[in-house]
This record gives structure tokens, sequence and C-alpha cells, in this order.
């Protein structure tokens, strides 16, 4: 199979910083098609020489396991070729039709690597060109949209030229091994299907933490916010995986319907309940690590009196009759004190004490998503039993864990998750890609949010950098009785 992959944007960070990589590591595995050119496309007048050159430099900037050989890389760059384009002149797409025309592929894959103001004048042009074939894929970026209406405005845009099977929406999370795994764990065991409801489900917790701030993006990130950036996507989409009834088969359609359910399930809230359900937080100077690190709002591109939010807490609620009163909380922040993406699976305590228990002790399942990738399984055992302790004392009982590593297990060298996206891109598979109307109601369900926090006049809380946000996310979840798990 032979494939064309034109990157748009190709000289811009995602290119260079995530998707190149992971082009090169499937290279390396072996997993990438052999026959296949990957066209950067931006508006520097560079040579295929200078391109190579870019990435090669930009290389050593990037994690990767193993670092390429000259050789390992020359035959990688072999792949890369460069097209000087500006996306808002029509004029220009005829360069690209001959370019794509002069060997023509079995799949291409237009990979919109841009600002989402392209997106819709990308795609006229596309189709006004003659580009928009049968074997035509095009893979969307976040954010899609600000809101519901241009949210709306793109995907009609796209969906005017090219079908829903044609269109590839990304949220990276989706292609972590990690999440896959709670995929698999849900619906390829028996275990835990049985106990994955209200009677048995206390509370579940997502966190998504980042110690990183800003770093480059602050101007980026100063028009976008924690709600927008991760709640409305990748933290939406985790409890869709939690919350989701088993599908009827592994196809994309049958995983995105029941995904799609969940998310016409989220509790609506009054602006009176996200007084109580909503906490915004945003970063103050702080230390982490070690190292002192700056405020938010004194991060290059950020205004010195500027309103985002770096933190959000949300209580969430499933309204349906597996989870309906299970809280769902989301918590997710930059400047915490650790990068850990983890979810907490708090089960009910047994419904009859007979033996003493430690305050606070309940079985929980903990799935870790990132770095670790693995699963802990909290339980209550006998350890050793006092000599001294009488006769008619109930036994106590001790909290253990069975601990799985999935890094250790299969090898931390696996499929990442850009690489597992454009390999899915080539072959066609859409399962670990959104559709547009689950995007849509996800928006739909995240805008009275995004509403209350603008009217909200007294700004995100502040938190310092190293910390786990606000207090008063300890004191939201402390109003239903449970803690979050690192302060129990
Ligand atoms: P960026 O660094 O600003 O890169 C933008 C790229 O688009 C550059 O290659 C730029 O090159 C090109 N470009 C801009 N205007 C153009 C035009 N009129 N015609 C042709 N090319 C044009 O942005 P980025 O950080 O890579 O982000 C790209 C997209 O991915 C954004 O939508 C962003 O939100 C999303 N995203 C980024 C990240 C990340 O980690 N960076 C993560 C998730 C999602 P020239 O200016 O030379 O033309």
């Amino acid at each position: 199979m032979s494939f064309d992959l034109v990157l748009f944007g190709g000289t811009g960070d995602l290119a260079w910083r995530k998707l190149m990589p992971a082009l090169f590591q499937a290279f390396r595995h072996g997993t990438l098609p052999a026959r296949g050119r990957i066209i950067g496309v931006a508006r520097d007048d560079l040579s295929d020489a200078q391109y190579r050159a870019l990435i090669r430099s930009r290389f050593d900037q990037v994690e990767l396991a193993k670092r390429p050989s000259p050789e390992e890389f020359d035959r990688f760059a072999a792949l890369l070729h460069f097209l000087r384009m500006d996306l808002s002149r029509p004029d220009d797409y005829a360069r690209l039709a001959d370019m794509l025309r002069q060997r023509p592929a079995d799949t291409v894959v237009m990979y919109l690597a841009t600002a989402p103001s392209l997106f819709t004048v990308t795609c006229e042009q596309l189709a006004a060109s003659g580009l928009n074939t049968d074997n035509t894929r095009i893979v969307l970026e976040k954010p899609l949209g600000h809101d519901l209406a241009s949210n709306r405005a793109i995907n009609q845009a796209v969906r005017k030229v090219l079908s829903e099977k044609q269109i590839f929406r990304i949220d990276h999370y989706l292609g972590k091994p990690s999440v896959q795994n709670l995929f698999a764990l849900r619906f390829g065991n028996a275990l835990f299907e049985p106990l994955w409801r209200r009677e048995n489900i206390s509370h579940i917790q997502i966190t998504i933490a980042e110690d990183l701030g800003v770093e480059s993006r602050g101007a980026f990130y100063d028009n976008t916010g924690a709600l927008r950036d991760m709640v409305q996507n990748h933290a939406l989409q985790l409890l869709c995986a939690l919350g989701m009834e088993p599908p009827i088969n592994a196809h994309a359609d049958a995983i995105r319907d029941e995904k799609l359910k969940v998310l016409r399930s989220l509790k609506p809230w009054t602006p009176h309940e996200l007084d109580q359900h909503l906490i915004r937080g945003q970063y103050g100077a702080g230390t982490i690590g070690g190292q002192a690190v700056h405020a938010y709002r004194d991060e290059p591109g950020v205004g010195p009196h500027s309103q985002t939010e770096t933190f959000v807490a949300l209580r969430c609620e499933i309204a349906n009759w597996r989870w309906a009163g299970v809280p769902f909380y989301i918590r997710t922040g930059k400047r915490l004190p650790a990068r850990d993406a983890r979810i907490v699976v708090n089960f009910r305590p047994a419904p009859h004490a007979i033996f003493r228990v430690p305050n606070g002790a309940v079985n929980r399942l903990v799935i870790h998503l990132q770095p670790k990738d693995g699963l802990e399984l909290h339980l209550l055992a006998q350890g050793q039993q006092s000599r001294l302790a009488s006769i008619n004392a109930a036994p106590a009982l001790a909290p253990v864990h069975l601990d799985l590593d999935f890094d250790k297990r299969f090898g931390s060298e696996r499929v990442g998750a850009y690489e597992r996206l454009l390999l899915d891109v080539i072959d066609g598979r859409l399962n670990l890609f959104v559709r547009a109307d689950e995007q849509e109601e996800a928006w739909r369900w995240v805008e009275p949010i995004l509403a209350h926090s603008q009217q909200d006049a007294s700004g995100p809380r502040p938190y310092a950098a190293g910390t786990w946000g606000p207090s008063a996310a300890s004191a939201m979840i402390a109003r239903d009785g449970h803690c979050w798990t690192e302060e129990c």
C-alpha cells in the first residue's frame, strides 16, 4: 500500500514535537507503509533538503526512546518533502494537486496541524482543486472550535466536502495505550462489569495533573483555559470510557454511539449548582521539584489581569439507571505537584462490618494513565494478628494492593499515542477518533459552564504552583463525604 501524508503546518510546534517523532517511530518499528511520502506544507520557502535538515535539527530537542543514527534518520528523511503554500490563497492548491497527481497514492491523508481558523478554507480549497477523492482522509487537530457554534461551523464546512468516514478528529488521549487498556479492562474482562454500577461504586475521580505551566504557549492558552483545553475533550472522553454501556462490537460507530449516550446523559447544572460543583483556579508563583516557578500571570503571552483558569475541579453526574447519583469528579490543572493522570474508582464499603478497618479504607481500582501505565487494586487483608488482641475484638484488616505495571509487562517502548493514531488514519480505522455528534454534545454540556465562568466576577481562585489546586476543590468533594485520594 502507498500513502501520501500532507502535513499542513509542517514546520509548526505540533509537527516537529509530536507528529514527526511519531512517524519516525512507526518507520523504525516497520509499521509505516514503505511506499509513502510525508509532505510538509507551510509558507516558508524550503527545499526538500532544507526541510529534512530542519526536522533533523528539531529531533535533538524531542524525547525519543533511542536516538536515530545518521543513517537511520537519512532513511526516514527520504520520505520527507516540502511544499510552500499559503493555505488562504486558492491558487496555491493547484501546486499541491500537481504534486499528488504526479505519483498517485492508494491513500492520501491531509493532516491539518494549523490554527483552526484555516480549517474551513483549506477544506473548501481542497475540494475546489479536486483533491477530495474517495481515498482522501482528513485529520483535524483539536481545538475544533471555541464553543458549540464555532465547532458546528467547522464540522459543517468539512462535511460539505468530505463524508464522516473520511474525517478523523484527534483527541490524542484516545491513542494512549493506557486509555485503550481502559476499554480492554471493561469490555475484555468479565470481572468488573457486574460491579460497574451505582450499587457498588460510590464515586469516581478523574485526575489529569501536569507539573508544567503553559511553556511557550501562553498566548494560545490564555484564550483557551483548562475547561476548553482539557475538560471538553480529554476528560469527557475518559468519563465516556468509564460510564458507557458495553458496545455491541468493537467497530467505530458501535463505540461512538455508546459514548454519545453518556454525553447526552450528563446532568446539566444550573448556575446555582455550578456555584457548588465547579471550582476554577489559577496558579501563582511556587515551587515544583525544588525549582521556583513563575505565576501564570507572569508567563510570556499572558496578561497581568488574566482571568483564565489553569485548574478545574468539576462534579459531574450521568443521569441514567446505571449511574444515577454517583459523582464523577474531574480535576485537571497545570503546575500541580506532578505529572499524573489517573482514574480512581471507589467502591462502596462492605455492607456489614465483621472486621475492623482503618478509617476511609475501601476497595479502590486505580487506573494509571501517565506517566505510569498500570492498574492497582486496593483490597483489605488480614496481616499479623497481635497475640495480645482480645478474643472478643473484631479482627483488624489492613490495606494491601495488587499492582500491575503495563510498562514492565509489555515493555515501555510501546506504540505511542500519535504513532497509533497516525497509523490508524493511514489504515482508515476510526475507532479512536471522535465523531462530530460526540464533539457537539460535549460542547453543548460545557457551554453553560463556560458562560457561568465568564460571569464569575471574582475570577479563578489562586493556588500556589506545586500544590493540588485551591482548597475549595477539597471542600467541594468533602461536601459529598469524599476526599481526593492523596488527601484521604
Ligand atoms: P504553530 O507552531 O503556530 O504552527 C503553525 C503552522 O502552520 C506552521 O507550520 C505555520 O508555518 C503554518 N501556517 C500558518 N499559517 C499558514 C498559512 N496561511 N498557510 C500555510 N501554513 C500556515 O502551531 P502548533 O502549535 O503546531 O499548532 C497547530 C495546531 O495544532 C493548532 O490548532 C493547535 O491548537 C493544535 N495543537 C497543538 C499542540 C501542540 O503541542 N503544539 C497540541 C495539540 C493541538 P508558516 O507560518 O511558516 O506558514
